[in-house]
C-alpha cells in the first residue's frame, strides 16, 4: 500500500511540470508537498514544519492562514467570485484602486490591473510605447533596462530582462533593448562610487545621443532582486530619475519585489523620493494570497489615451481575470492589516535585528558580501574571499545551502551563489532569531563542512 504522500509524489512526477525546475533532478528527489500553513510556517504532508524564509518566493506579508484575510475572501466569495472589468466594474476593484492611488508615490492616480508581475510589466511597456505613439512622437519605440535585470517571464518582460541564463535562449524572438550597467559594487573594480558613476554616465551618454528613440527606462528600484539581491548605492535611483526627466524618457519602476514594505518603506521609490511615470506592483499586494498585480500610471499618461473613440487611442489590453474581486478584496484586507499593525514602521527594527544577527557571518571564509535592504537579504558565497573568486555554478553551492536549510527547518531558494533571506514582514524577533540561526548554520555547514 502506498501512502498518500507517495501517491501524490508519483502523480507530481507523472503530471506536473514545475516552474524554474530541472525535472530530471526533481524526479529523482522526494518532492516537498506542502499541505498547510500557519503563521510564518508551512507544513508538509508528513507534518514537518518549515519557516517560510523566502515568503513563498517573496510574496507573503502577514504569514499563512490569517483569519482576517481568509474572512475577506469568504465574505467576497458569498457575493461573487469573479466578474469582468472590461467595460464594467466591481466593488473591491474600485475600492482597491482608490487605496493604491493614495499609497503610491504622488502622481500615480490610475490603476490598471492584471494577474502577475510579468503581465503588469507587459502593460507598463505597452502603455509607455503607446503613450508616445498617441502623442504623435512616433520615434520613441525602444527601452532601456539594466544589466542582470529581471522583470518576469513573458516575452515583453523577457525583452527587458538581462539575466543570460534565463533570457539568452529567447533572444532571437525578443525586441532589442538598450542595457546599461547595474551598480553592483561588490563586483565593480573601484567599488561603489565608481559603479555608481559608470551607471549614471552610461545612462547620460545613451540619452544624449538616442533619447528620441527611447520610450522608457525600466528599473527595479533600490534593490535588484533576481540578480542576487543587489542594492543600489545611495542616490542612484534619484539621479537616474532626474536624467530620464531631463531627456523626456519615461521611468517605469518595477516594484513587484520591493513593494509593500519589503525595503522598509511602502515602496522603495519613496526611499529616494522618486515618483515614476509608471509603477508595477504584484507579489505582496494581496499579502501573497491571490494573483493580483497592477500597473499604475500618471494622469499625464492616462490622458494621452483619453480621446474620442474614433481617434483609436484606446488601450487595447486586458486579461480574463483583470480586477478579480476575490483578489482585490484580500488586497484591501491585507493593506488594512498592514496599517492596523504598523507593519512598515516595524520593518526597521526587525531589519536592524537581522543585520546584527548576520554580522556574525562577516568573518566566515566563504561569505563574500552580505546585502540587505529592509527584510530583503542576499548573502553572496565565494570560493575565495580575498580575490572574490566565485564558486563555479556547477558546484551549486546555493542549492546545497538551501537544501541544508530545509533539513534544519527553513525554506528558501537561492539565486546562483547567493543565499536569499526574505521572511514575511509579520515575522517576530523570536522567529527572525531562529531563522537567521538556520541561515547561518546552513551556510557554514555547506561552505566549511568539507
Ligand atoms: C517576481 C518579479 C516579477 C514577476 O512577477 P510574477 O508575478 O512572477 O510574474 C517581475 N519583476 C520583479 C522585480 C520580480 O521580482
Amino acid at each position: 500500500m502506498q501512502t498518500d504522500y507517495e501517491r501524490l509524489a508519483n502523480l507530481n512526477k507523472d503530471y506536473l511540470w514545475n516552474p524554474f525546475t530541472q525535472m530530471k533532478d526533481y524526479i529523482t528527489s522526494d518532492p516537498l508537498i506542502i499541505e498547510r500553513g500557519e503563521g510564518i510556517k508551512l507544513y508538509d504532508m508528513q507534518g514537518r514544519a518549515y519557516y517560510d524564509g523566502f515568503s513563498s518566493v517573496w510574496l507573503n506579508v502577514h504569514g499563512h492562514n490569517v483569519p482576517e484575510l481568509n474572512q475577506a475572501i469568504t465574505d467576497q466569495l458569498s457575493q461573487v467570485a469573479h466578474s469582468t472589468l472590461l467595460g464594467m466594474a466591481n466593488r473591491p476593484a474600485i475600492e482597491l484602486a482608490e487605496k493604491l492611488a493614495k499609497i503610491t508615490p504622488r502622481g500615480l492616480n490610475k490603476v490598471f490591473y492584471s494577474d502577475s508581475g510579468a503581465t503588469g510589466v507587459e502593460i507598463a511597456i505597452k502603455m509607455a510605447f503607446q503613450y508616445w505613439q498617441n502623442k504623435g512622437v512616433k520615434s520613441k519605440t525602444t527601452f532601456i533596462t539594466m544589466n542582470q535585470a529581471y522583470h518576469g517571464d513573458t516575452i515583453g518582460a523577457v525583452s527587458v530582462g538581462a539575466i543570460p541564463l534565463y533570457h539568452d535562449i529567447f533572444r532571437p524572438m525578443l525586441f532589442p533593448s538598450h542595457v546599461i550597467p547595474y551598480p553592483y559594487a561588490y563586483r565593480h573594480e573601484g567599488g561603489e562610487k565608481s559603479a555608481l558613476d559608470a551607471t549614471l554616465t552610461a545612462l547620460r551618454d545613451l540619452l544624449e545621443t538616442r533619447a528620441e528613440e527611447i520610450a522608457a527606462l525600466i528599473v527595479e528600484p533600490i534593490v535588484q532582486g533576481a540578480s542576487g539581491i543587489v542594492t543600489m548605492p545611495l542616490n542612484c535611483l534619484r539621479e537616474m530619475a532626474a536624467i530620464c526627466r531631463k531627456y523626456d524618457v519615461l521611468l517605469i519602476a518595477d516594484e513587484v519585489a520591493t513593494g509593500f514594505g519589503r525595503t522598509g518603506a511602502m515602496f522603495a521609490c519613496e526611499l529616494e523620493d522618486v515618483s515614476p511615470d509608471l509603477m508595477v506592483i504584484g507579489k505582496g499586494l494581496t499579502g501573497g494570497y491571490l494573483p493580483v498585480a497592477a500597473t499604475l500610471a500618471t494622469d499625464e499618461i492616462y490622458h494621452a489615451f483619453y480621446a474620442d473613440y474614433e481617434e483609436q487611442k484606446t488601450f487595447f489590453h486586458g486579461h480574463s481575470f483583470t480586477g478579480n474581486p476575490l483578489g482585490c478584496a484580500v488586497a484591501l484586507a491585507s493593506l488594512k492589516l498592514m496599517e492596523e499593525r504598523n507593519m512598515i514602521e516595524g520593518v526597521e527594527a526587525k531589519a536592524a535585528f537581522v543585520e546584527q544577527k548576520l554580522s556574525n557571518l562577516k568573518d566566515r571564509p566563504h561569505v563574500g558580501d552580505i546585502r540587505q535592504k529592509g527584510l530583503m537579504v542576499g548573502i553572496e558565497l565565494v570560493r575565495n574571499k580575498d580575490s572574490r573568486e566565485p564558486y563555479e555554478w556547477i558546484e551549486r553551492v546555493g542549492v546545497r545551502a538551501t537544501q541544508r536549510a530545509r533539513e534544519l527547518g527553513m525554506l528558501t531558494r537561492p539565486l546562483g551563489n547567493v543565499m536569499v533571506f526574505i521572511p514575511p514582514l509579520a515575522s517576530t524577533e523570536t522567529e527572525l532569531d531562529a531563522m537567521t540561526d538556520i541561515l547561518a548554520k546552513s551556510i557554514i555547514d555547506v561552505t566549511e563542512g568539507g
